[in-house]
């Protein structure tokens, strides 16, 4: 899905994809942004630079300790992903989106953010009543339903 056309380039060979703006890469993207302009409250980001330790799962580890230029980082991330979950409640109305994936391992701190964009940019009624929830298998819910389809596949038991 594209959020912002001709925007950062994708790894699918597009560019704005949301996956560029809402993901683990856009996160350590934006950290290092951040770090890199000397943005306020970004030192413990360019200190990971430095380490060449910064990446999407670092920044979040920040975030959650309360790190303000982390915080910043994941918030803009949020919102991108706000962006994007508001085109998919103006297709597809869901009653719930479950966010999964690294980002859904922040909870609130990304979820926070995205809802108010969501609600700027879907319809109503839609938007209203869709709720907007982390995975409650974390980041390990692709890996283990793509276990339970093989499983299943195999007779189980
Ligand atoms: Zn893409």
């Amino acid at each position: 899905m594209v959020v912002r056309a001709g925007g950062e380039p994708c790894r699918c060979g597009s560019r704005g994809c949301l996956e560029a703006y809402a993901s683990g890469r856009a996160l350590e993207r934006l950290a290092r942004n951040l770090a890199h302009e000397g943005a306020p409250g970004s030192r413990a980001l360019a200190e990971l630079a430095v380490r060449d330790e910064l990446d999407g799962e670092a920044v979040g580890r920040l975030a959650q300790q309360g790190d303000p230029g982390a915080l910043a980082a994941v918030e803009e991330v949020g919102r991108w992903l706000g962006v994007g979950l508001g085109s998919l409640v103006n297709i597809f109305n869901p009653e719930m989106i479950v966010v999964g994936g690294g980002l859904g391992t922040l909870g609130e701190l990304v979820l926070g953010p995205a809802r108010p964009v969501m609600i700027q940019t879907g319809l109503s009624p839609n938007k209203d009543a869709v709720r907007v929830v982390p995975a409650a298998l974390g980041n390990k819910a692709g890996a283990l339903g793509a276990g339970l389809l093989a499983w299943e596949e195999l007779g189980g038991c």
